[in-house]
């Protein structure tokens, strides 16, 4: 059973949060302010976290950047209450996988915790390692969710991790950002495509030698990205 912890301060809201993911069949933990919720998401190690932002004691972007500093990769979904651009993006920037803007929709939140959550897989220890993917430099293991580049292992989140994998399967080809939303987070209607450009920049801050002349992960303008064949 996948195990989502809710971080987010109005009760009312944690309450129907818990009782519609239960219904939906996930085990819920949930925690009422940033600390407690860092601690939660460090000793429970949730399948995904609903990440709300304005919260007493340490904000949501402060606990999303400490996880990833932690190298946590769970998905992360931050709870927005503003509109404001800044807050998502920010948002992303600070390594969540998505964001949802309240109010949301109940029906909207379960599709986004459905598509962002991946079962965890039976045991990964003890699960065969699958041939490495080779990139020059780069290695990538994809049953072992492992990458490294020239043997240092790098941290990725899930999502930048799908995404990498996608693109070094299909060296050279190019998707659009729709392509990109839908295959890798899995959404049948369209995102907001600055999640892609997040996602890739910050991609190609941990796997490029330099990020501002990536010669990995290559744009092509005005369509979309591909890994350099
Ligand atoms: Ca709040």
């Amino acid at each position: 059973m996948s195990k989502i912890l809710i971080v987010e301060d109005e009760r009312a809201i944690v309450e129907i949060l818990k009782f519609n993911l239960r219904k939906e069949g996930y085990d819920t933990v949930e925690a009422l302010d940033g600390e407690a919720g860092l601690n939660l998401a460090l000793t429970e190690d949730p399948d995904l976290i609903l990440l709300d932002v304005m919260l007493p004691k340490m904000n949501g972007f402060d606990v999303c950047a400490t996880l990833r500093a932690e190298g946590r990769a769970m998905p992360i979904l931050m709870l927005t209450a503003r509109e404001e651009e800044a807050d998502k993006v920010f948002g992303l920037e600070a390594g969540a996988d998505d964001y949802i803007t309240k109010p949301f929709s109940m029906r909207e939140l379960l599709a986004r915790v459905k598509a962002n959550i991946r079962r965890r897989s039976i045991d990964s220890g003890a699960a065969p390692s699958g041939a490495a993917i080779q990139a020059g430099p780069l290695s990538i293991d994809p049953i072992r969710y492992i990458v490294s580049k020239n043997g240092t292992p790098i941290d990725l989140t899930q999502k930048e991790f799908d995404l990498l994998k996608l693109l070094i399967t299909e060296r050279g080809q190019v998707f659009t950002r729709e392509q990109l939303m839908e295959q890798v987070w899995n959404y049948d209607y369209y995102g907001d495509m600055r999640t892609v450009d997040v996602t890739v920049r910050r991609l190609r801050e941990k796997i490029e030698d330099n990020p501002g002349a990536p010669e990995f992960i290559l744009t092509r303008r005005g369509v979309g990205y591909y890994f350099a064949p």
